[in-house]
């Protein structure tokens, strides 16, 4: 059976990422999609975990060659999925989980329409900013972040499910369950075997 993709879009400072690595912790069925950036790493981030660092002539001959899934300018950076990760990934019957922006997801569900997307939301701007000053990014970039998270709320509607995360625990615990609930749709499955066999009481021979 072929992976399907989840999507989880928060205003930058929300927990998304927080968020994805506890989901990475419990469930083996996922697969991080690692986007490349052009922006500079952070304190603590390296190549390669958190993202692909790229520099801009990079990125531009990567959307050239045709190399992702999607991309997108996000607080005056690029950032983009990579195509093959996500196709191998579902190929291998794992789920690829991407921590991407509202854009980003929603281009995504244009080109893979069994996308599942997760809204994950602060419980407040106040919130946002203090989890923001307590990563230690710089002021100036949290105003900006601050400013675009606003306008990324208005999109939640577009999700198919809405967490906040006020207790992470109980945040990651939603996602989880609907991870699986996904997975059991009907329409992502097929009935088990044993159904098909002619001497099954369920076949119209038997
Ligand atoms: P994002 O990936 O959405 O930008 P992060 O995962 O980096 O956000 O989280 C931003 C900061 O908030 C981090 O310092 C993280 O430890 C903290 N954080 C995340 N979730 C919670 C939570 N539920 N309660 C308190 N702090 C949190
Ligand atoms: P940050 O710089 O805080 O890690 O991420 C900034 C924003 O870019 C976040 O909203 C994050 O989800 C988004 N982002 C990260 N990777 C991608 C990607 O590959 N595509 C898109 N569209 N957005 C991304």
């Amino acid at each position: 059976m072929q992976g399907f993709p989840i999507v989880i879009s928060a205003p930058s400072g929300a927990g998304k990422s927080t968020i994805c690595r506890k989901l990475l912790e419990r469930r083996r069925d996922l697969a991080y999609s690692i986007s490349c950036t052009t922006r500079r790493p952070r304190p603590g981030e390296k190549n390669g975990r958190q993202y692909h660092f790229m520099n801009r002539e990079e990125f531009k001959h990567a959307v050239h060659k045709g190399d992702f899934l999607e991309w997108a300018v996000v607080h005056d950076e690029y950032y983009g999925t990579p195509r093959r990760f996500i196709q191998e990934t579902m190929e291998k019957g794992k789920n690829p989980l991407l921590a991407i922006d509202v854009q980003g997801a929603l281009a995504l569900r244009r080109k893979l329409p069994q996308v599942t997307l997760i809204f994950v939301a602060p419980p407040s701007l106040r919130v946002l900013r203090e989890r923001l000053v307590a990563r230690r990014d710089e002021e100036a970039s949290i105003e900006k972040r601050l400013a675009r998270a606003c306008e990324e709320m208005e999109e939640a509607g577009h999700y198919d499910y809405l967490v906040v995360n006020d207790d992470l625990e109980k945040a990651v615990s939603s996602i989880d369950a609907v991870i699986t609930a996904e997975g059991l749709r009907t329409k992502r499955r097929t009935p088990p075997k044993f159904f098909l066999k002619p001497e099954s009481p369920c076949s119209k021979n038997a």
